[in-house]
């Protein structure tokens, strides 16, 4: 059967598929690491549950706007001014599925077909995976290791285009762990406003900035109307199931987006909503301490197996340069990960899924006692290759 041409030109998200792998082995009862995906292993804040019981029982189980709740929004609003130095209106700000939705359905408010949209590699699988299922064509500006994965603003420079429409900034970084130094972030933003290039911020692991503070883009001077800010709840408050995210943007593109969904999804789940109202009042230091301890753990493994990488200041990923292995019994970092995998019972995800060959990502988003036996069992592998 023939399909949508802009279905067929993407193939399934990586890291769901090694992730769905490693919980299928786990549902049959095999012993399995999972490093996957960036699910933080914390339950979710008890009283954030709390709140979505509350919720069902007051009876708050209709639709609400599509934009969501109002409360919510403010309660956004005030966030992102206290946090990020922003400001938005209720107006501007959209409730969403997850920080996937508001991306994608940003993508889909700001792009005509052929619209180029930069994607600073390596990336996340689903921006390539988005852009071109609205239409738009990614262009990859290449970051590399050895600058700490920083790319030169020269070469962004470069990539811009007559059809360049947007930029996508994710800081922290997923997979690398980079975060964008202020003095990077100013001079990306004067390069976009001479060019009037929108930067779509992913900042969803805005709370997991370690050694270098979280800066939006969005609050540099003139930025503001330039800007489409991502957030989500899934990782700062361990609420991946729940899926509530939210952007802010400037009224036309968060109206188009609230035309985008009220047609498509209408609002997000409404207990959910009011579970995200309660989690912008939770304490989630706890969280971000035991993140810095296993941090500082696996960093000393990895380096006493002699593997490589570029130390991450933030998010809860190890990007591993695995080069040295490849060629021999293993061709590419997918194969080295579907034998580790079957061959030593741990899941990664292979740098291939994020535009890079040759490196693997870990995530330390398990405890300390799942992340020595998943080290273990990586050390073992990798002396047998
Ligand atoms: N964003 C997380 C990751 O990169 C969750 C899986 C996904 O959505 O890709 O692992």
């Amino acid at each position: 059967m023939k399909l949508s041409s802009y279905v067929e030109s993407v193939s399934p998200s990586v890291t769901l598929q090694f992730n769905q792998k490693v919980l299928e082995k786990l549902a049959h009862g095999e012993d399995v690491v999972k490093l996957t995906a960036g699910e933080p292993d914390f339950p979710t804040p008890e009283p954030i549950a709390e709140a979505a019981i509350e919720a069902i029982k007051a009876g708050k189980t209709k639709y609400t706007a599509a934009a969501g709740i109002t409360p919510l929004r403010e309660r956004i609003a005030k966030k992102l001014k206290k946090d990020n130095n922003l400001t938005y209106s209720t107006e501007e700000i959209v409730v969403t599925n997850g920080g996937k939705q508001a991306l994608y359905n940003s993508l889909k408010a700001i792009l005509e077909p052929g619209d180029e949209v930069i994607v600073i590699s390596p990336a996340w699988v689903s921006y390539e995976a988005q852009i071109k299922l609205c239409g738009g064509v990614p262009i990859y500006v290449e970051a590399l290791p050895e600058d700490l994965y920083i790319p030169s603003l020269s070469k962004i420079e470069k990539a811009i285009r007559k059809r360049t429409r947007a930029i996508i900034v994710n800081s922290p970084n997923n997979p690398t762990g980079t975060v964008y130094p202020e003095k990077f972030l100013k001079g990306l933003s004067e390069l976009l406003k001479e060019n009037r290039v929108i930067a779509i911020s992913d900042e969803v692991y805005e709370k997991l900035a370690f050694d270098e503070k979280h800066i939006s883009i969005a609050s540099f001077e003139g930025m503001k109307e330039l800007a489409i800010v991502i957030n989500a709840f899934s990782k700062a408050y361990s609420m991946t199931g729940w899926r509530v995210g939210y952007l802010a943007a400037r009224k036309e593109i968060a109206k188009a987006v609230v035309k985008i969904q009220g047609h498509s999804t209408s609002n997000v789940n409404t207990i959910a909503q009011y579970a995200a109202l309660k989690a912008l009042e939770v304490e989630t230091d706890y969280m971000v301490k035991e993140f810095l301890g296993r941090r500082a753990y696996v960093s000393k493994r990895l380096e006493k197996m002699g593997l490589k990488f570029s130390f991450p200041k933030g998010a809860f990923y190890f990007f591993v340069d695995i080069r040295n292995f490849l060629g021999k019994g293993v061709k590419d970092s997918f194969e080295f990960c579907v034998e580790l995998l079957e061959k030593a019972r741990v899941g990664m995800i292979p740098g291939s899924a994020f535009n890079m060959e040759g490196f693997i990502r870990l995530s330390y988003a398990s405890s300390i006692k799942e992340l020595e036996k998943g080290l273990d069992r990586l050390e073992q592998f990798i002396k047998n290759i």
